[in-house]
């Protein structure tokens, strides 16, 4: 019997990655810019299908700081964040000296709720604090509600910032994700869809927002001989080594989608007929997630008592990795004294959440040793 680890997420290797950073050595592109990194972006351009301009970042986590200081976010503004959802959506907010305002969520995309959104809107304009941005994610792959939560931000002007990072490659009425905010971006995590080992995209609108990002990204260089600055600089930009495993991932991405959404459908064929669980899927067909992480809703009440935290622990000690959902920006101790809108929506997910093995490496094997897990657990 193999008894390997079984992750939530690993990195799966298409085969042609190997190729890309080989021409990056065999060139001596070995450096912040060179082929690998125009033709990443490039490939992304073409993948987004729209007039996307993308630079490639060192992280999503500097995607997101970078596209707040183009949305002209300063110190002491306040800018509007999704609750639920990984940390690295929020943190950048504090590297910018500004307050996180965090809203809950609904319970259908489990993203940013349309009514609690434009209560907080109406709320901290009155204290006369309106927000500069606001922060929506399509957790785990799901789009968020793109009309309702567009048109909030539109009826009172404020910019968005779409946290695409977990949703490459998912689409909402035909239009993929990463193409809706002012400003988008994406992760190529470890354990994301597609990975260049560490690595993010900054997604905007305009090839001179694209231009002014990576400036940024490359300390903020003016055009001189010598190294001249007018403005604060990061050091952000993809490496070409990093490029060259994202051009391999971009030529297996769709196919890594359809083996995360056969997950998806062999959990929702499995939890049919057990009562309790429910398993997170696409409202409806507007919706069309990337399934990068498959999760389920224990429900104790209709399970005999067993929770989640039961589960979990039955699927560990048989070398099966499964988390608890995101736990809200709001319950953490970092954030615990910004201010919150909503109906706790969030804390009861995470309460009865759990993502499960989700990759799109996983083999034959791996199902039935979860099954097992399963079979046992609900017997
Ligand atoms: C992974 C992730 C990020 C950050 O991306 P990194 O590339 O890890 O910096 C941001 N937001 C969400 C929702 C993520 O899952």
């Amino acid at each position: 019997m193999n008894n390997s680890k079984i992750w939530l997420s690993s990195p799966h290797m298409g085969g042609n990655e190997q190729k890309y950073v080989q021409e990056a050595f065999d060139t001596n592109w070995i450096a912040p810019l060179g082929p690998n990194v125009n033709g990443f972006e490039k490939d992304l351009e073409t993948y987004l299908k729209s007039n996307a301009h993308i630079g490639a970042l060192s992280s999503g986590t500097a995607a997101i700081h970078l596209g707040l200081i183009l949305l002209g976010v300063k110190a002491g503004d306040e800018v509007i964040c999704q609750s639920m959802t990984f940390s690295a959506s929020a943190n950048p907010i504090m590297y910018l000296g500004a307050t996180p305002v965090f809203i809950d969520s609904e319970n259908e995309t489990w993203n940013l709720c349309p009514h609690a959104l434009e209560s907080a809107i109406v709320d901290r304009t009155s204290k006369g604090k309106k927000p500069k941005a606001i922060i929506a994610v399509h957790l785990y792959g799901m789009p968020y509600k793109v009309d309702e939560v567009h048109a909030v931000a539109d009826k009172y002007g404020i910019p968005v910032l779409e946290d695409s990072a977990e949703a490459l490659g998912s689409h909402y009425k035909n239009k993929k994700c990463g193409t809706f905010g002012d400003i988008a971006a994406l992760s190529f995590n470890g354990n994301k869809i597609i990975t260049t080992s560490g690595g993010g995209a900054i997604v905007t609108q305009s090839k001179e927002t694209k231009d002014k990002a990576v400036f940024l990204s490359t300390q903020a260089r003016d055009n001189a001989p010598h190294y001249q600055h007018s403005e604060v600089g990061y050091n952000y930009r993809m490496s070409n080594i990093c490029a060259g495993i994202g051009r391999g991932q971009m030529e297996v991405l769709d196919a890594h989608i359809q083996l995360r959404r056969e997950m998806n459908q062999f959990y929702s064929s499995y939890f049919e007929s057990i009562e309790g669980i429910t398993v997170f899927t696409e409202p409806n067909t507007d919706y069309y997630s990337n399934h990068w992480l498959s999760a389920i809703i224990v429900n104790p009440d209709k399970t005999g008592g067993k929770t989640r935290e039961d589960l979990r622990l039955a699927l560990e000690a048989e070398g099966i990795e499964s988390r608890p959902l995101w736990k809200p920006m709001h319950l953490q101790p970092v954030f615990e004294s910004y201010p919150y809108y909503g109906n706790n929506v969030a804390e009861k997910l995470f309460e009865n959440g759990l993502c499960l093995p989700s990759g799109s490496n996983l083999t034959v094997e791996d199902k039935l040793r979860i099954k097992d897990v399963f079979n046992a657990f609900f017997k």
